[in-house]
């Protein structure tokens, strides 16, 4: 058993005074490109990354729900027993929002229908929290897991994400798509998937041999840009409308060209649209570069998207573009890009296997001489999806 596992075995002693039965994990993600395409209906290319939430619990006997995060101070208790029709209680303190992503879990599966026993879990988490790499997905796919052991269910790993996603969507209250918990749900180890947002069908596909992914957080977060992806949101949806598809996926460059000529979109509509049109042409043809091992031609289309997100989308900032076109600029990076929603948070970056330890290094060197800001980087191979883990 890790060390990792022992510690959170002592606090969950520690907080409830029995040790735990189980332990699930579900990992954090990075999404390669397509970016702004998921609740376009469009494509994704993301892959589990080494950094997850580990969850040790013991299902009770009453229906009380008694959660401990390592990464929190206070012990967040509340009730998942029926309620005449009543939702769990919102946490009303700020210190306690995070326990929301978990009393949204249980109010989703009291809405499936389940009458649901309590649970003791104590987690921690080492995805780094509001960076983009989806540490609250892995946060809800992982309680979800627990929540259903604890009650001897079993869902599938996409039922499991379709219901992660709703928490966060009806119960936190944050707008969403699926690609995070479809992710953190579904990912096979060594492999990224091309995500179909449509279908929700995934297609595995190896990293090439000897790169590597690099992710580097610039240190900067989002902060309040809620209403910033609510309206690129809403400017797809009008986008699409003009055109009369139901989703950008279904849009194309001439329909884009064909409408702003008939004056149904104007020039800024137009750039957020050609951006998603052409950000799912080249998540489909990255998928092709990984199937046939062209790492070069892969790293062509994710300085490509960086562009695009910069230029026609404008989600990036200074620190994502800083970050980016230094490690382009570096020996062995043949692609980079700011990852995520934007604003902040990360980017990704693809690196020769034999360059990547100084790539490391130069990037934060380089990065730090222009920003005063907590950065920091990670090299990750591609993880295993959710699921249990021995205890011992
Ligand atoms: P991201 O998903 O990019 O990391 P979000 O803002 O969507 O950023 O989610 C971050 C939130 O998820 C945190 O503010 C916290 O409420 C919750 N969270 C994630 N991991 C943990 C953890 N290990 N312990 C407690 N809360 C967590
Ligand atoms: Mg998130």
């Amino acid at each position: 058993m890790d060390q990792r596992t022992n510690e959170l075995r002592a606090a969950f002693k520690h907080a409830f005074g029995s040790d735990p039965q189980a332990a699930v994990r579900a990992p954090g993600r990075v999404n390669l490109i397509g970016e702004h395409t998921d609740y376009n209906d469009g494509f994704c290319l993301p892959m589990a990354i080494e950094r997850d939430v580990l969850i040790v619990y013991r299902p009770r006997s009453d229906t009380t729900v008694r959660v401990q995060s390592l990464q929190q101070k206070n012990l967040e208790i509340f009730d998942v027993g029926p309620s005449e029709g009543k939702r769990i209680h919102k946490s009303s303190q700020v210190s306690a929002r995070w326990a929301d992503y978990i009393k949204g879990c249980a109010q989703v599966l009291r809405e499936e229908g389940l009458k649901l026993h309590g649970i003791d879990m104590a987690l921690t988490g080492d995805v780094p929290l509001g960076s983009g790499l989806s540490s609250s997905a892995a946060l809800e796919v992982a309680t979800l897991h627990a929540l259903l052991g604890a009650n001897g269910l079993t869902f599938s790993a996409e039922k499991i994400a379709k219901l992660a996603q709703r928490a966060e969507n009806t119960y936190v209250g944050i707008n969403c798509g699926i690609l995070d918990q479809l992710s953190s749900a579904c990912a096979v180890q060594g492999q990224a998937m091309l995500m179909d947002c449509r279908t929700l069908a995934l297609t595995p596909a190896p990293l090439p041999k000897g790169l590597s992914v690099v992710i580097a957080d610039t240190g900067k977060r989002r902060g309040l840009v809620e209403s910033q992806y609510n309206e690129r949101r809403s400017q797809c949806e009008a986008g699409a409308k003009a055109l009369g598809v139901s989703h950008l996926r279904d849009a194309t460059m001439h329909g884009l060209w064909q409408a702003r000529q008939a004056g149904k979109l104007d020039a800024a509509a137009v750039k957020r649209c050609e951006h998603v049109v052409a950000e799912n042409g080249r998540t489909v043809a990255a998928f092709a570069c990984l199937t046939s091992g062209n790492g070069e031609a892969l790293g062509q289309l994710m300085d490509q998207s960086h562009a695009d997100l910069r230029d026609k989308f404008e989600v990036s900032c200074r620190e994502l573009d800083d970050m980016s076109a230094i490690a382009r600029s570096l020996p062995g990076c043949l692609g980079s890009r700011m990852t995520g929603a934007g604003f902040g948070g990360c980017t990704v970056s693809l690196v020769r296997d034999e360059s990547a330890p100084a790539f490391a290094s130069e990037l934060a060197t380089a990065y730090k001489r222009l920003h005063d800001l907590p950065m920091a980087v990670y090299v990750t191979r591609a993880a295993a999806g959710a699921g249990p883990v021995p205890l011992a």
